[in-house]
């Protein structure tokens, strides 16, 4: 390791995983891009789906785009640390590059939706407290101001049908019934705000005393 990565290594401490669920439309994936932008060194988890790329996505960057053959395959191989079926398509997690991610010091950011966050939960929980996934887990649940303005970013958005759009506000209603599991709740009102909440809850994180005490002195 350089010694520059040992300073900041040092002065972060253990690595968190940064899991961010919302309702579809709410601004993770905005939110998430800012703090990937600011926070370079962090890894951004692909996921693997079977829905199709959406204009602009690339596979590898935005998602690992799979047919439903082969996610099937790799949930029988055990390959996903969670996987889900969300709005009709499967979404999964792939556990082999978290766990270098976080086993190298890095900072690793997941965005998922409230299915795979109660999965994870309920992996760490029968973790021991040495597990590196228990002690870097950290979760966020980012909430619309309202329904009204999630339908409204959704057709802003202009990535989806009217039938997909009603059925992903009739969703986002339940979605939203899963907040109060998360650790913080940030609500995406004005953008700019928003962020700002996040980043102080990521840098705040790794203030945290439990994440400085394997750290010794050269
Ligand atoms: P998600 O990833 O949660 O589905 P996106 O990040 O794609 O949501 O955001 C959905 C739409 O809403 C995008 O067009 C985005 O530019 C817009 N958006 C995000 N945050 C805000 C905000 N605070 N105010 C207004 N529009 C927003
Ligand atoms: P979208 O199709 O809009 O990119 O994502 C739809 C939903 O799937 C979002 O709530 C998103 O967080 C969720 N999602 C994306 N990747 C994963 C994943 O790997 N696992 C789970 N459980 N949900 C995911």
């Amino acid at each position: 390791m350089s010694s520059d990565a040992h300073r900041q290594r040092s002065c972060e401490g253990e690595p968190i995983l940064l899991v961010v669920s919302a309702p579809s439309g709410a601004g993770k994936t905005t939110l998430c891009e800012r703090l990937r932008a600011e926070f370079p060194r962090i890894v951004y988890s692909v996921s693997c789906t079977t829905r199709a790329p959406r204009s602009g996505e690339q596979d590898g960057r935005d998602y690992h785009f799979l047919s439903e053959a082969e996610f099937l395959r790799r949930v029988a191989a055990g390959d996903f640390l969670e996987y889900a079926c969300v709005h009709g398509h499967y979404y999964g997690t792939l556990r082999g590059p978290v766990a270098v991610a976080l086993a190298d010091g890095r900072d690793v950011l997941m965005d998922i939706d409230v299915q795979g966050a109660t999965q994870i939960r309920s992996v760490i929980r029968g973790a021991p407290n040495e597990d590196l996934l228990r002690r870097a887990y950290v979760d966020v649940f980012i909430e619309p101001p309202s329904i009204d303005a999630l339908r409204a970013r959704l057709e802003k958005r202009g990535q989806d049908s009217p039938e997909t759009i009603a059925r992903r506000l009739t969703q986002a209603i339940e979605e939203m019934t899963h907040r109060d599991k998360y650790g913080y709740i940030i609500v995406n009102d004005v953008l700019e705000a928003a962020y700002d909440r996040l980043r102080a809850v990521f840098l705040a994180e790794h203030c945290r005393t439990e994440r400085h005490q394997k750290i010794r002195p050269d």
